[in-house]
């Protein structure tokens, strides 16, 4: 695994994270392969997945009750679990609430990093980022950020908010570049970290982009997920957290980490 300080806090995270989008259900609970997943989230964990995200939204929950069963068997303090609180939940009165569901269904007495899943422009910020820092104080959240914050919102959280806003998860791959405009720059600039989302954009993937992919492929002898993974972990501040549903996929991720050493691709 390689490790990446998580924004200026001394901490290092697992640069390569385990997205959980579509474990469990997607806006719905699907309990079919409920057994399967535990043992997967298991097995995931076993060969170095310990950073995972995952939501409050995923699953309706069942997300955070699978990982909730399947982290029972390791040692808490080698995990970092990411969660996020959905939009509709920012109040003051309303954020401990959706906290606390999360811990429960997690089953764990804190969440690592807590995010404001989306920008809510219908509630201040700082009413929102007041209830996190009073969350942290109290030991609930142990770090605070936010996603798919733009460069202008991710300002005003930090011109707002007491405790440190340690990072933005953004959809960020080889084919949606945006954030290298104006958002990389401004994270790498103040010390926070970019966590990429659909870093393999769902296998999505344009021919043009995919031509590229290829050649590079071919060079480096690995997949061209590999490729789009190595690209991601070479920027300085950014870490990613792929989902994958099989031990081969899982596997094949960890792999791209030994690209790093020589990686170079020109776009
Ligand atoms: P993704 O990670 O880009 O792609 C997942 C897809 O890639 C799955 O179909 C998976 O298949 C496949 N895959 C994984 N490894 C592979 C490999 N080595 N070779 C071939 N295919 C492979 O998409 P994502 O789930 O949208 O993004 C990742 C995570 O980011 C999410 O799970 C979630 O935790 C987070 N996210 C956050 C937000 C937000 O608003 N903050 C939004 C979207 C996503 P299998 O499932 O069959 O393994």
């Amino acid at each position: 695994m390689i490790f990446k300080e998580l924004g200026s806090t001394g901490e290092n995270i697992p640069a390569l994270g385990l997205g959980t989008w579509g474990i469990g259900g997607y806006e719905a609970p699907d309990h079919s392969r409920d057994k399967q997943t535990i043992a997967l989230l298991e097995e995931a964990i076993e060969m170095g997945y310990t950073h995972i995200d995952t939501a409050e939204y995923y699953a309706a929950g069942h997300t955070e009750e699978l990982i909730g069963e399947a982290i029972q068997s390791f040692a808490r303090e080698k995990l970092f679990i990411v969660s996020k609180v959905w939009p509709t939940h920012l109040s003051s009165k309303d954020l401990p609430k959706a906290l606390k569901g999360s811990l429960k269904r997690l089953n764990t007495d804190y969440i690592d990093l807590y995010l404001i899943h989306w920008y809510n422009p219908d509630l201040p910020l700082k009413e929102s980022l007041s209830a996190m820092a009073e969350m942290k104080k109290l030991g609930f959240i142990r770090h605070i950020g936010v996603s798919n914050f733009n460069t202008n919102q991710l300002k005003s959280a930090i011109a707002v908010s007491s405790e440190p806003i340690v990072c933005n998860q953004v959809l960020y791959n080889i084919e949606d570049r945006e954030p290298e405009k104006e958002l990389l720059p401004f994270c790498q600039k103040n010390d926070i970290t970019l966590t990429a989302y659909s870093p393999l954009r769902r296998k999505v993937i344009s021919e043009n982009v995919k031509n590229i992919l290829e050649k590079a492929s071919r060079k480096y002898n690995v997949s061209i997920y590999q490729i789009m993974l190595a690209w991601l972990l070479s920027k300085e501040r950014v870490v990613t957290i792929p989902k994958a549903a099989s031990v081969e996929h899982l596997k094949e991720n960890l792999q791209s980490l030994e690209l790093l050493e020589n990686f170079e691709l020109k776009l």
